[in-house]
C-alpha cells in the first residue's frame, strides 16, 4: 500500500520526509505543491530533484480526480462534475457561483448507507468512505477545470461526512490550513443527517465552520419515515445534541428542511417546527425536494414553501428559502453517479 500523501498534515509530511533523511524544507516544497498548485504527479514538482521524484513515486501516492462528465446548467451556469478517483469508483461535485465567489459542494463517500427515502445518492448503498485527500481533490480538479478559486465548500454532496468522521475532520483541517487551500473555516458548512454521538465528538473540536443538520420533520413518526437514522436517534436526542453545540461553540446551527408534497410540507408541520427549535440559535433552510425517479417524492409548490415560510417567520424562526441551481442537470446528490452506473 502507498503512503496516500495529500492527507498528511504539515507534521505528519514533516516526519515522513525526516524517516527519508530529507531536510525539513523538502517537507515544505512538497507540501505546497500538494496543497496550494494540486498536482496530480510528483514529475510536476519542478524543484524537487528528480531522483527524490523517482522514489516518491514509489512509496507514495497522490489521489486526484479525473473528470468523467461534465454538465453545465444553461439556466444559471452550475457546473456538475462526475469524478472518476484513482481506483475507478465516481463522485459528484458541484460548482456554483454567487455573488460573494464559487461554492464547491463536495461528496465524503461514494455512496451513502444512511436511506433517506427522498435521496439518490443511497439507493445503491455504500462503497467505501474517501480519504481526506480524494475529498480535497474535488476542489483542485474543479479549480483546475474551471480555472477559479474555490472560496466555499459545502460538504452536501454524496455520502455522511459524520460516517466518516476522521477523514472530514482531517480534510477540514487540510483546507484551511494557511500553507495550503487556506480557506476560511467560516466558508465552509458540514451536513449531517443526524449522527448524534459524532455531533457531540464535532462540538469538541470547536471548529468555527456552520454546521447543518438535515431534520426535514419535526416528530419521530415522520422523520422515521423519511430518514432511517432517526429510529437510532430520534428528534429529541438530535436536538439536545444540537443545542449542546451552539452552546459549546457559540455558533448558529442551519436546519435542513427539504419539502416533500403533501408530506412533510403541511402547516400543522410548519407549527410544530417552530415549537420545537423556539428559543435555539438557529437558521431553517427551506428547500422543494428535488423528484429523482426511484423515490417518487415530488417537491413542494413554491406557494406552499412560501406559507411554511411565513408561518415559521411568524413564530420567530429565521428562515430562507433556498435558491434551487442546476434544476436541467441532475443537480441534486447522487443523480449522475446512479445515471452512470446504470449506462445510461
Ligand atoms: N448526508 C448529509 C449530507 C449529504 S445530503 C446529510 O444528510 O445532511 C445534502 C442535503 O441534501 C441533505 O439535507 C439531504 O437531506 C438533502 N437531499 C438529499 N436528496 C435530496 C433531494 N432529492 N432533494 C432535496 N434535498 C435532498
Amino acid at each position: 500500500m502507498k503512503t496516500d500523501i495529500r492527507s498528511m498534515l504539515p507534521d505528519e509530511l514533516t516526519c515522513f520526509c525526516k524517516e527519508m533523511n530529507l531536510p525539513s524544507f523538502r517537507a515544505k516544497q512538497i507540501f505546497r505543491w500538494l496543497h496550494i498548485d494540486g498536482v496530480e504527479s510528483f514529475d510536476e514538482m519542478s524543484n524537487i530533484p528528480k531522483q527524490l521524484r523517482d522514489k516518491l513515486n514509489e512509496i507514495a501516492e497522490i489521489f486526484h480526480c479525473t473528470i468523467e462528465n461534465k454538465q453545465i446548467s444553461l439556466y444559471d451556469s452550475t457546473v456538475k462534475y462526475l469524478f472518476r478517483l484513482n481506483d475507478g469508483e465516481f463522485v459528484e461535485s458541484v460548482l456554483m457561483k454567487y455573488k460573494y465567489g464559487y461554492s464547491l459542494c463536495v461528496s465524503s463517500q461514494v455512496g451513502c448507507r444512511m436511506g433517506c427515502t427522498f435521496c439518490a445518492s443511497t439507493l445503491g448503498g455504500v462503497v467505501r468512505s474517501l480519504t481526506a485527500s480524494e475529498i480535497l481533490a474535488q476542489i483542485f480538479a474543479a479549480q483546475k477545470d474551471a480555472c477559479i478559486r474555490v472560496s466555499h465548500v459545502v460538504m452536501m454532496g454524496m455520502g455522511e461526512p459524520l460516517d466518516n468522521y476522521d477523514n472530514t475532520v482531517r480534510f477540514l483541517k487540510l483546507a484551511t490550513h494557511e500553507d495550503g487551500l487556506n480557506l476560511s473555516m467560516r466558508n465552509i458548512s458540514l451536513s449531517t443527517c443526524g449522527i448524534v454521538p459524532k455531533i457531540y465528538d464535532l462540538a469538541k473540536e470547536n471548529m468555527q465552520f456552520t454546521l447543518s443538520v438535515s431534520l426535514h420533520a419535526p416528530n419521530d413518526e415522520l422523520r422515521s419515515s423519511m430518514m432511517p437514522v432517526n429510529r437510532k436517534w430520534p428528534v429529541d436526542e438530535l436536538l439536545k445534541a444540537c443545542r449542546d453545540y451552539v452552546k459549546t461553540t457559540s455558533r448558529r446551527i442551519s436546519f435542513e428542511y427539504s419539502m416533500v408534497r403533501g408530506k412533510n410540507d403541511t402547516d400543522e408541520c410548519a407549527i410544530e417546527l417552530a415549537k420545537r427549535l423556539k428559543g435555539m440559535l438557529c437558521h431553517v433552510n427551506l428547500i422543494p425536494v428535488n423528484a429523482v425517479d426511484e423515490t417518487g417524492c415530488i417537491g413542494s409548490t413554491p406557494q406552499r414553501v412560501q406559507q411554511f415560510a411565513a408561518i415559521l417567520q411568524a413564530r420567530g424562526i429565521n428562515t430562507t428559502v433556498r435558491r434551487t441551481l442546476g434544476a436541467d442537470i441532475d443537480a441534486a446528490c447522487g443523480q449522475l453517479r446512479k445515471k452512470k452506473m446504470k449506462g445510461e
